[in-house]
């Protein structure tokens, strides 16, 4: 999740349960174009101070999940179901695309982004990764 992770913990256990995983909770990391589906791309120097950031958060979280431990998740967001509900409705709907998602020339089309994709938005079209709308 990135800054604001509105109402989440009950999107994310519809996903754990639909994929007939158990639920261990969420953790806020901000990481590089967490919203690249509505803004241009960082500079590489933005991105590398961002990932540096995320590092310790990311290292405790690999940790918890090596030893099948519960995330300590945020509180919850104020506003969050309000988030979640009509005003990302309509910045999904009006401010948000796929357009700036692509694969590089290095692609084997293994399709492992497909496979976890949790929103089902990617997929082999042409014989080419396409991105929907979904995310
Ligand atoms: S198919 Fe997806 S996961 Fe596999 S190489 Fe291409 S972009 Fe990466």
């Amino acid at each position: 999740m990135g800054q604001n992770s509105a109402d989440a913990q009950k999107y994310l256990k519809e996903i754990a349960l639909n994929k007939k995983m158990e639920y261990m909770g969420y953790s806020k990391v901000i990481m590089p174009c967490n919203y690249v589906v509505s803004e241009k791309a960082i500079s590489k120097d933005e991105a590398i101070k961002i990932i540096n950031d995320a590092l310790p958060i990311i290292t405790n979280l690999a940790v918890l999940i090596k030893n099948n431990q519960k995330f300590d998740e945020p509180k919850k967001e104020h506003f969050g179901k309000m988030y979640s509900s009509f005003i990302n409705y309509g910045f999904n709907k009006y401010f948000k695309s796929s357009k700036n998602f692509k694969v590089s020339d290095s692609c084997i089309k293994c399709k492992k982004c497909i496979e976890v994709c949790p929103l089902n938005n990617i997929s082999l079209v042409n014989n080419k990764i396409t991105f929907s709308t979904n995310c």
